[in-house]
């Protein structure tokens, strides 16, 4: 399964282009987020491998603009395992191990679609980072 981030504009939000797609292409999706309002926002879908660029391109034919989400990396040297990021993390894609290690599950993070944890690090040792498709290890930094 693959993630990409689509951005509606003012116009398109109100328009039921997401359900048009999934009926005419007849592939799942599944909403992970979502920040919409009147003004436009964005969802993060995940969708079938082999389906990502048929329905990109489906999108981005409609004039929305699709990406590839962020995900997180957590800087090892700066972190000192205050655990802020855990408490606030929607998803539970932080965790702290016995011995203070931070853990992040990529499998479970929305990306740049959230980014709690970057602005609440005191330490600023979390940044968004491309995704870059591997998604099949978690990473573990340890403080020092
Ligand atoms: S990454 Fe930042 S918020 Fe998370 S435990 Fe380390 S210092 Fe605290
Ligand atoms: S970006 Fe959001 S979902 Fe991902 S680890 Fe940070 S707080 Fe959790």
């Amino acid at each position: 399964m693959g993630r990409i981030l689509i951005r509606f504009n003012e116009e398109q939000v109100s328009e039921p282009i997401t359900a048009q797609i999934i009926i005419e292409y007849k592939v799942p999706m599944a909403i992970l987020a979502a920040h919409v309002n009147s003004k436009g926002g964005e969802i993060l879908v995940e969708i079938p491998d082999e389906s990502q660029e048929e329905i990109v391109n489906a999108f981005r034919k409609r004039g929305v603009i699709v990406t590839v989400p962020k995900l997180i990396e957590v800087d090892a040297e700066k972190c000192f395992s205050c655990g802020s990021c855990v408490a606030l993390c929607p998803v539970e894609a932080i965790s702290l191990d016995k011995d203070c290690t931070v853990r992040f599950d990529k499998e479970k993070c929305v990306g740049s679609t959230c980014s709690i944890c970057v602005d609440a690090c005191p330490a600023r040792a979390i940044k968004s980072i491309k995704h870059n498709g591997d998604r099949s290890a978690n990473s573990r930094v340890k403080r020092n």
